[in-house]
């Protein structure tokens, strides 16, 4: 069979780069995109590219960068312009193939596999010029034959580069890369691999599928499967990036939960991750579902429906927690816990739903999920977490987000 022909479009500094779209002096000066409402020293966004002559790194406190580089002028991210030079990024790609898949707002999987212009690079290089031309920013293109190699070439010449891993060369060009630099090994997993002495892709495969079995079980296979080179997860169809009538997460929990404190923890972090992926496919919940198992293995679902079509955490979470209390007995001990979103609309076909006041609340909120989201794509899913999941990390400590995206479609079935 033919190989197949996939891209991965990453935009570069993105935040940043937009920022000084609009304000052009912006370029002269090292500046950074930062959120505040996250806690209170806030956290560096993006940077442009003086920022990161003077030392300025993503994902720092302000307060650090400030002091690596006094005069570093700030600027609060503007999500509703990312969104919209996202769209119109999307649009473009749109016109090469209908298989387009959004990962995060400025990154891209494009499939171009049986399309009339199947030629990677060169259609990598158009889109490379034409983002530069059509909206004054830059890309990192990558180009394989899956997309674990194609997220790895955008990554490794940035920015407005293409990089090809080709048959003939990803042995050279992949192999030598540190594993960690495999879409999905986390911090954890390469340490684990360190304690191996395994240090890089080619490491990885050369390790074998079954040995990687072992150690991480069902996982491990589809870490030899990226490093290797097969995996054969599809690129979604555009605007279906996730074709679904409902959204949930379910976990069994590592000990069986029977106080209010427990369930509580473990409830918000569901629906957070919940909400995240709604905010991702751009859909609203009418209704809320919960699911419990208890120590018998009984199976209880209700469901109830949300005051407002909503993609937040701070009004899902508290419906599911209302939900599962009102039904939690005494004494009872619960194995499994889900909480799912269902009766979806897109969240950009709705309307001003309430009072002006309650929206601007909405809002705002909306904004500060966002601002998480953006931090845990970045950083994973710890890195910010409710008050909360403080309370026992022993049952919260499940990078969720992750857990979710670890499995590209099509590995572990539906
Ligand atoms: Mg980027």
């Amino acid at each position: 069979m033919k190989d197949r022909v996939i891209l991965h479009v990453d935009q570069n500094s993105f935040y940043a780069s937009v920022e000084m779209l609009r304000r052009p002096a912006l370029k002269t000066v090292p500046c950074a995109v930062a959120g505040d409402p996250v806690n209170r020293h806030g956290i560096v966004l993006a940077k442009n590219q003086l920022a990161k002559q003077a030392g300025v790194k993503t994902g720092e406190a302000i307060w650090l960068s400030r002091q690596k580089c006094p005069d570093l002028v700030l600027i609060p991210p503007d999500y509703s312009r990312y969104l919209y030079y996202s769209r119109i990024a999307r649009e473009l790609y749109n016109e090469y193939t209908d298989r387009v898949e959004a990962f995060g707002i400025d990154e891209c999987w494009l499939d171009l596999t049986g399309c009339p212009n199947d030629d990677g690079f060169a259609v990598a290089e158009i889109i490379r010029e034409r983002i530069k031309n059509e909206l004054g920013l830059t890309v990192s293109v990558g180009v394989s034959w899956n997309k674990i190699y194609a997220k790895l070439g955008s990554d490794l010449r940035k920015p407005d580069a293409t990089t090809v891993i080709s048959r003939s060369n990803y042995q050279d060009v992949v192999y030598p890369l540190p594993s960690e630099d495999l879409l999905y090994v986390g911090p954890a997993t390469s340490r684990k691999l360190r304690r191996i002495g395994v240090r890089t892709i080619g490491g990885l495969v050369k390790v074998g599928p079954e040995f990687l079995r072992v150690l991480f079980g069902v996982v491990g296979l589809s870490l030899y499967a990226f490093a290797a080179g097969l995996d054969t997860s599809q690129v979604a169809k555009s605007g279906r990036e996730v074709p679904v009538k409902s959204i949930g997460n379910s976990i069994t929990a590592r000990h069986d939960l029977h106080t209010e404190r427990d369930i509580k923890a473990v409830t918000y972090m569901l629906a957070e991750s919940v909400s995240s992926r709604l905010r991702i496919s751009g859909m609203a919940a009418r209704t809320v579902q919960i699911s419990m198992r208890d120590y018998e293995l009984h199976n209880f679902e209700r469901q109830a429906p949300l005051r407002f079509a909503t993609q937040l955490c701070a009004e899902i979470a508290p419906e599911a927690f209302r939900l599962i209390m009102d039904n939690f007995q005494e004494g009872q001990w619960i194995r499994s816990l889900g909480v799912r979103a269902c009766n979806l609309v897109q969240a950009s076909k709705l309307n001003q739903q309430s009072f002006l006041e309650d929206e601007k609340h909405r809002e705002a909120t909306l904004r500060l999920e966002e601002t998480i989201d953006t931090l845990r794509g970045r950083y994973g899913g710890l890195s910010v977490r409710r008050g909360i999941s403080l309370a026992d990390r022993s049952l919260t400590e499940h990078d969720i987000r992750k857990e979710n995206v670890i499995h590209p479609v099509g590995f572990f079935g539906p």
